[in-house]
């Protein structure tokens, strides 16, 4: 337990920044304007929160799962307009519904539930989504997972399905003495922008050939995609490559070909 008697929950990923300055640093690299709905995830015991209500926003929703937080955050929102606590698992949401325009989505999120969190994000719908930008904290790991270039060992499912969907910008390193507790790695802050280059693409599919693809990494597509052999030829993809040797690109084209 702390002196502000909150019990420390492994459970919930609560590693809780301390450093101002590196909040504020974060902060000013977040674009908002006046029409700018902020979407907090974990907002803990407000530590980002603060700065967050510092920038010009229309609307601050914050999504905490932590009952013993939630107090702590309805002082912090006193005397502040348009400050909406949300009480909630932020996985139960449904972002096809929640989401609305000009909005952003911000967090440093619990990093045993990162990545799921970052696909319900990603699979939305409707694309472009309605949000304009993301700015997540991911383990760094994760992080190197999804911003990943093919051809590189840490390239995968992650980097191709998130990838097909954003521009993705590294913008801080988060060293993990900035937390309380200090988690056992450091954290990469990453900014994530919805882009139209394959909006014809359905992700479920592209979702499918990845997965079929990656389940034998080791070996050459022309075994692991042997069902699409024609259109590797059609698309004049090398047979003899493994799967982190195709591009994003290569991908998507490969799922907007198939029936
Ligand atoms: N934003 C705060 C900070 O930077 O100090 C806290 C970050 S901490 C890594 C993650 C936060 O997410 C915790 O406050 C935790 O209670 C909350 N959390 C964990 N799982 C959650 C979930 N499923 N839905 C909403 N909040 C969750």
């Amino acid at each position: 337990m702390k002196k502000d008697n909150i019990f420390v929950k492994k459970s919930l990923g609560q590693n809780f920044i301390t450093d101002v300055s590196f909040l504020r640093k974060l902060s000013l690299l977040i674009d908002t304007n006046k029409k700018t709905s902020i979407i907090e995830i974990g907002p803990g015991k407000g530590a980002l929160t603060k700065q967050l209500i510092k920038k010009d926003y229309n609307e601050i929703s914050v999504i905490e799962k932590d009952d013993q937080l939630i107090c702590n955050l309805q002082k912090l929102s006193e005397g502040i307009q348009h400050f909406n606590i949300l009480h909630k698992d932020a996985l139960t949401i449904d972002y096809n519904e929640f989401l609305k325009k000009n909005s952003i989505i911000v967090g440093n999120l619990p990093f045993n539930i990162s990545s799921i969190l970052l696909m319900k994000w990603i699979f939305l719908n409707e694309w472009p989504p309605l949000y304009k930008k993301m700015y997540l904290m991911f383990q760094k790991e994760v992080g190197e997972r999804i911003i990943a270039s093919h051809g590189s060992k840490k390239y995968g499912r992650l980097s191709i399905i998130t990838q097909s969907r954003c521009e993705i910008k590294k913008l801080l390193i988060a060293k993990s003495d900035i937390f309380v507790p200090r988690p056992k790695v450091d954290g990469i802050v990453l900014e994530f922008t919805p882009h139209k280059k394959y909006l014809d693409l359905n992700i479920n599919k592209l979702e499918m050939i990845v997965r079929k693809a990656f389940s034998q990494r080791r070996k050459k597509i022309k075994t692991s995609l042997a069902e699409h052999a024609d259109l590797l030829e059609f698309l004049s993809i090398n047979s003899n490559l493994r799967p982190e040797d195709l591009s994003v690109q290569q991908y998507c084209k490969l799922t907007e070909l198939m029936n």
